[in-house]
């Protein structure tokens, strides 16, 4: 069983300075047993995160190009993150997907790479209001992962974040059984696909100290993904050992 996943997406907030100080506070935090706590900082701040990281607790990217490598100005690789010392990226944010433009296509070329990097991708699904208000919420985040998975789903080596649109940086949070009943399709639909076996399925999505728990008490809810709370060790230390 792999461990309850609790993610800290940093977006683009963060200095050098900031991160150490992160850290310093941050110290030898006790992790839970059966639980990871993982760092997707910003691009520059890789290789200085990875240094402080507490043994034990891992590094992230938040998005890579779906090259190998080449003439792609301002973007950046799966196996250089590989090589600057990450385990995961994330693929298909709601940001990349809603500010950036990046559609199922792309984001699908993007998880093929990244799983034939070493990297192992958290692909990230999740419906707009106007989708969850006209009764699409399925159909739409099954869509995204079938798109994302692509046509011969891997039998293992990622994971899934499924993080409502409506509720991220919004401090609307889903309520554990909307975001249970979501968990339970996706789940069911990677067993149909017989894809995924050891993949986890995360909720983000206005995640915080005070919600955690009960998130993480959800049935189908194998970890969170934290974008603002990730940003103050004593939240995200409170997240991280939520319930435990
Ligand atoms: C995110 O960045 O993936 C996220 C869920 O952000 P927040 O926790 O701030 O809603």
């Amino acid at each position: 069983m792999e461990p309850v996943l609790v993610a800290a997406n940093w977006k683009m907030y963060k200095t050098t300075a900031e991160a150490r100080a992160f850290f310093s506070a941050w110290g030898e935090v006790a992790v839970p047993p059966g639980r990871e706590a993982a760092f997707f900082p910003p691009f520059p701040l890789l290789s200085l995160v990875k240094e402080l990281l507490p043994a034990g607790q891992t590094l992230g990217a938040q998005n890579a190009h779906e090259a190998l490598e080449g003439a792609f100005t301002g973007e950046v690789s799966c196996p250089l993150l590989k090589d600057a010392g990450c385990s995961y990226v994330l693929l298909g944010h709601s940001e990349r997907r809603h500010v950036f433009g990046e559609d199922d296509r792309r984001i699908g070329a993007k998880f093929q790479t990244a799983m034939k990097s070493g990297l192992r991708p958290i692909l990230c699904v999740g419906e707009l209001l106007d989708e969850r208000e006209a009764g699409r919420t399925l159909p739409v985040v099954l869509g995204q992962l079938e798109a994302g998975l692509g046509p011969e789903p891997p039998d293992g080596g990622f994971d899934i974040a499924y993080e409502p649109v409506w509720a991220i940086g919004t401090g609307k949070v889903a309520r554990p059984v909307d975001a249970g009943e979501v968990h339970a399709a996706i789940i069911g639909h990677l067993r149909g696909l017989g894809a995924g076996r050891d993949a986890r399925v995360l909720y983000g999505g206005s995640v915080k100290p005070d919600n955690a728990s009960a998130l993480l008490a959800t049935p189908g809810v194998h970890g969170l993904l934290v974008g603002g709370a990730s940003l103050d060790p004593a939240s995200f230390a409170a997240i991280t050992r939520a319930g435990s």
